[in-house]
């Protein structure tokens, strides 16, 4: 093999943007606490940090007892008539609700009837959710769920890449936390691109390169290796959307106190679930007192409302429109 050939690869240069790295960061696996090392390298210019190389065994980080896939779903009951004949007023009510997919959906300003697809949704426990406040076209896609899944009233799960569903046809995608999971960022944000009605919007949930990375470096906990493959900065989120036909209208930070607690976690070499654990509970409690644990949620309040929060909400719509 040609040695220069090899060098000039893609592989060293940031998949987003083709600049080459500045940094690279050792980083463990410390969610289940495998301890197995990874590779990330970080952009030049961009800064987004991304994985050296996807693991071929990754299955082996998706133990059964992950989160994702333990989360109970609610049972479906359908909005009574008299109900749903004042849906415009009653929705206007919910998206001053202060629960978190309720304050992630009020830039949109959605209708109950709007067509909603989430992607990588698991079992289906936030479409289930919304099917209960009131949004009834709605469904979901995940092709590592084991077999299609049908929670009645029309609510599907379906087991498919998003290539095989019907162009044109939502007015909301919801990725809520997956896109960082995803190798080929600019295929998935074509695909939804696709997918969108003219109008639609494409709602990202993702980890944010920000101040808990610049504290806590290769322990930051939302580096998740080996799960997360790409930690953007608000720069790459927003080189990648005008890649894709994208521009972002508005985004909003919510991070929590989880980026200092779990990163704390991390730094002194402790995981997050052991298999005696299975439950997945977070283990906060017995490493911190209720008023560090306040103290780290404030933080959070602060960064978020400069920015520099760890976690933060995209809404992505066409561009050449
Ligand atoms: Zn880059």
């Amino acid at each position: 093999m040609n040695i220069l050939n090899t060098h000039l690869t893609d592989g060293n240069l940031c998949k987003i943007c083709n600049s080459p790295f500045a940094d690279n960061y050792l980083v463990k696996e410390m969610m289940f606490g495998f301890r197995d090392q990874f590779t990330y390298n970080q952009c030049s210019a961009c800064n987004c940090l991304q994985i050296d190389k996807f693991p071929d065994n990754i299955d082996k980080y998706y133990p059964a007892y992950y989160y994702s896939f333990n989360a109970d779903t609610a049972p479906l009951k359908r909005q009574p008539f008299f109900k749903r004949l004042i849906a415009n007023i009653r929705i206007k009510k919910l998206l001053n609700d202060n629960r978190p997919v309720l304050r992630y959906l009020k830039p949109i300003k959605p209708k109950f009837s709007d067509r909603i697809l989430e992607i990588g949704c698991g079992k289906g426990k936030q479409i289930c959710d919304l099917f209960n406040l009131g949004f009834e076209n709605i469904e979901g896609v995940d092709k590592f769920i084991p077999k299609e899944i049908d929670h009645g009233f029309g609510v599907k799960i379906l087991k498919k890449d998003i290539k095989d569903l019907t162009p044109n046809s939502y007015d909301l995608i919801i990725m809520n936390h997956v896109l960082e999971h995803m190798p080929q960022q600019q295929d998935v944000l074509r695909g939804c691109l696709k997918l969108l009605r003219d109008n639609g919007c494409l709602m990202i949930a993702i980890p944010i390169i920000a101040e808990a990375f610049n504290i806590y470096k290769e322990n930051w906990v939302q580096l998740d290796a080996p799960r997360h493959f790409f930690l953007h900065t608000v720069k790459s989120m927003k080189i990648l959307a005008e890649q894709t036909g994208f521009e972002i209208r508005s985004k909003l930070f919510d991070s929590l106190s989880f980026q200092f607690t779990a990163s704390e976690l991390y730094k002194r070499d402790i995981e997050l679930f052991p298999e005696s654990n299975e439950r997945c509970a977070y283990p906060f409690e017995k490493y911190f007192s209720k008023e560090e644990i306040e103290n780290y949620q404030k933080q959070a309040i602060k960064l978020n409302s400069e920015e520099n929060g760890d976690t933060a909400v995209f809404y992505l719509y066409k561009s050449n429109l």
